[in-house]
């Protein structure tokens, strides 16, 4: 397949599904979480921010940690991958799902809204008591841990962490999304990070395209449909024309 192919399949699909990852946020200047890791961080292992095991050791700690990364991806803004994203939905409506490993809200500040979040999102609570998901409040008024308008339980960062499944119901819609896709579209990820990575192989299995946009090769790259050799945004407006 080549570009003009990719782009008519693009075009033509009623069904489209999308897996984007770290590249997407990238070129918003957001940095990966090992990179967040730098000054007073430099000295914690990432399992001792991003595990179930910290944070019932040292909640305040890892609040810390989170409440810094939110604050990051508050002062950030989508970019021109977001917003294609977000266009390419209203274009293909109830056909197309969006999947992300991104934890910033970068794609629903952007206007996606047929989105699950397999990762979790950094700009959200969810209380350890009911389960109840609430935004926080602006990182100028916050101070954590937030507690539950519900039930007044103290809530968690709304974070998959080491050692946690992903959430069911968003790794089911993503795995139907991905099965029923006639072109799927996987963005600025690895393909190292199981079981999202899986996402294209679903595809693959009932004979739909799947079209990789990643500036380096990668584990999945054997595999693709087609693979461009670009940045995120320039990648989908090469598909996107
Ligand atoms: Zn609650």
């Amino acid at each position: 397949m080549n570009l003009q192919q990719a782009r008519d399949a693009l075009r033509s699909a009623r069904r489209v599904a999308v897996l984007t990852g770290a590249g997407v946020s990238a070129e918003s200047g957001i940095p990966t979480f090992r990179d967040a890791m730098s000054g007073h961080w430099s000295r914690f292992r990432p399992e001792d921010l991003a595990s179930p095991e910290a944070y019932y050791r040292d909640p305040e700690t890892v609040w810390q940690w989170y409440a810094g990364r939110y604050a990051d991806v508050t002062r950030a803004q989508p970019n021109r991958a977001h917003t294609l994203l977000a266009q390419l939905e209203r274009e293909k409506a109830e056909g197309f799902l969006l999947a992300t490993q991104n934890v910033d809200g970068l794609h629903t500040r952007a206007g996606s809204g047929r989105l699950v979040e397999l990762h979790g999102n950094l700009t959200t609570a969810r209380c350890e008591a009911c389960g109840a998901v609430a935004p926080l409040p602006s990182p100028g008024a916050f101070t954590p841990p937030p507690s539950c308008s519900a039930c007044q339980g103290r809530m968690r960062p709304n974070i998959v962490w080491f050692g946690e499944f992903l959430p069911e119901d968003a790794l089911a819609a993503a795995t139907g999304a991905f099965q029923r896709a006639d072109v799927a579209l996987i963005i600025g990820t690895s393909g190292a990070v199981y079981p999202a990575a899986g996402l294209a192989f679903e595809t693959l299995r009932e004979g739909g395209t799947v079209i990789e946009v990643n500036p380096e090769e990668t584990e999945l790259t054997p595999y693709m449909t087609f693979s461009l050799r670009q940045v995120a945004s320039g990648g989908l407006a090469s598909l996107c024309p």
